[in-house]
């Protein structure tokens, strides 16, 4: 039985981070995948900025970067635009066939040894080891497993069964996003993106929480919708015959209509693929004796935005950084393990906490929010920064909850009382 420091379940963006830092470090680290990469995985492929915190990242970006966003454009429910401009790039679009077995290779490189193609079966924590138990019959024996399954992780639900917390997820805290991807030729790109490869949100389309967008790559639009799973199923009950596959393909039609997307492309439902992202602000408990959980599997997404890549990328190398630690005196119990879990919760815990809070004014006062913006260029420079991470959720949350409070009184009760209401500028190109 091949005996290794830290075994890591799922090879996604969150455990090959993770078995990168750790081979780093110089431990013996198995990275297991039941996928034979590269794979593909339901994604808009957009990296927010704070994703420049890893060297590895920024210093190979030929290695995946299809292009960088200096533009946004986002709607509210009633078509009204906030247009941001920025000089600096506040977006990158990557496309995950390619940047997932990126990162796989990074890690193999720095060491760690990749099983793919073989899904981990169970596992047992005993006094001295975890033994891990995979498809293919095959037993590993670690000292520390590290659970990056997604969001359904096996690690997570026996940490949730130990700590006695619900087994699964709210409907309110996952959403189902739905996605494709399709080449619409450079040509076009250029002339409707524009080379500030223009990122764009519909908040709210159709009133239904949640939000679309198309993202522009090289030559790709990624387009797809996403929306509370409670929202969905509550609408199939009253709607029967509704899905969120015709959802996301009349958002097709809208963009077409806007002049987004190319008139002449079909999509049909066959090109759609979909998964879940889990927006509850993170597990109250991420770890266990001789077990932790990272990126999705923990529940590390911005319930704002769905954005959970730097998520997952930070709490895997959190989680490398904190078992350099522990391995110094080979204590692996959950009281140990807590230094993980108390790292990443003092670092962005408040984040997602606040994340939620501006999901839930985004979803209440939607066509406000997006006034203020457009007519305000503090509020989108502050509004923008939430959405992107390109400041901390919970430094900036007081100066948002003002400036709304300043947009609510200026563009809304003052103007009533004068009859004057500005008008939002209208797009520009
Ligand atoms: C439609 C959609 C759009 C999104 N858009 C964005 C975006 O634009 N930007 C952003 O930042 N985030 C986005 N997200 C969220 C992002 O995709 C996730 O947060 C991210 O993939 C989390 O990475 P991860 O490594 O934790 O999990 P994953 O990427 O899900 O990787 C988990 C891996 O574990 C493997 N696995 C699972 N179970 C086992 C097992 N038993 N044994 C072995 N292997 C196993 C899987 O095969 C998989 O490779 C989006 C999500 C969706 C669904």
């Amino acid at each position: 039985m091949s005996h290794y420091d830290v075994l890591v379940e799922g090879a996604g963006p969150a455990g090959a981070t993770a078995a990168y830092y750790l081979a780093m470090q110089g431990k013996k680290v198995a990275l297991v995948d039941r996928a034979k990469f590269p794979r593909e995985k339901a994604c808009g492929g957009g990296l927010c900025v704070h994703i420049e915190e890893f060297d590895h990242i920024i210093s190979n970006w030929d290695d995946f970067l299809e292009s960088k966003c200096l533009r946004g454009i986002v709607y509210g429910p009633d078509f009204m635009p906030v247009d941001y401009v920025s000089e600096k790039p506040f977006f990158y679009n990557i496309r995950r066939l390619k940047f997932d077995n990126t990162l796989v290779e990074y890690a193999v490189e720095k060491g760690a040894t990749l099983i793919e193609g073989v899904a981990v079966k169970n596992f047992e924590v005993h006094n001295d080891k975890v033994v891990t138990k995979l498809r293919n019959g095959e037993e590993l024996t670690s000292d520390v497993i590290i659970g990056a399954g997604g969001s359904f992780d096996m690690v997570s639900r026996r940490i949730r069964d130990i700590e006695k917390m619900p087994m699964k997820w709210r409907d309110e805290d996952i959403a189902t996003a739905l996605y494709f991807e399709i080449d619409v030729g450079r040509e076009y790109m250029d002339k409707v993106y524009g080379e500030e490869r223009i990122s764009m949100a519909h908040i709210k389309y159709q009133n239904l929480d949640g939000y679309g967008w198309s993202f522009s790559k090289d030559t790709v639009l990624n387009v797809g919708i996403g929306c509370p799973r409670s929202v969905i199923k509550s609408l199939k009950k009253e709607k029967p015959g509704w899905d969120e596959r015709q959802y996301l393909l009349d958002y097709v039609e809208t963009l077409k209509e806007q002049g987004w997307f190319p008139k002449d492309i079909q999509v049909d439902r066959k090109m759609i693929a979909g998964s879940n992202i889990p927006v509850g602000m993170g597990m109250k408990c991420t770890v266990g004796d001789r077990m932790l959980v990272i990126g999705d599997a923990g529940g590390f997404v911005s319930p704002l935005s769905g954005e959970g890549l730097y998520y997952a990328l930070d709490s895997g190398r959190i989680a490398a950084e904190a078992l350099e630690v522990l391995f110094k005196d080979g204590n692996f119990d959950k009281q140990s393990m807590m230094l993980y879990h108390n790292t990443w919760s003092n670092k962005w815990g408040d984040d997602l906490e606040w994340l939620k809070v501006a999901w839930h004014l985004l979803m209440v006062m939607p066509n406000s929010l997006i006034k203020y913006a457009a007519l305000d260029e503090e509020t989108k420079e502050f509004f923008t920064h939430m959405f992107v991470g390109s400041m901390p959720a919970s430094k900036i949350k007081n100066k948002v909850l003002a400036l709304i409070a300043k947009g609510a009184l200026k563009h809304d009760f003052l103007s009533h009382i004068i009859g004057q209401h500005e008008k939002v500028p209208p797009l520009t190109n």
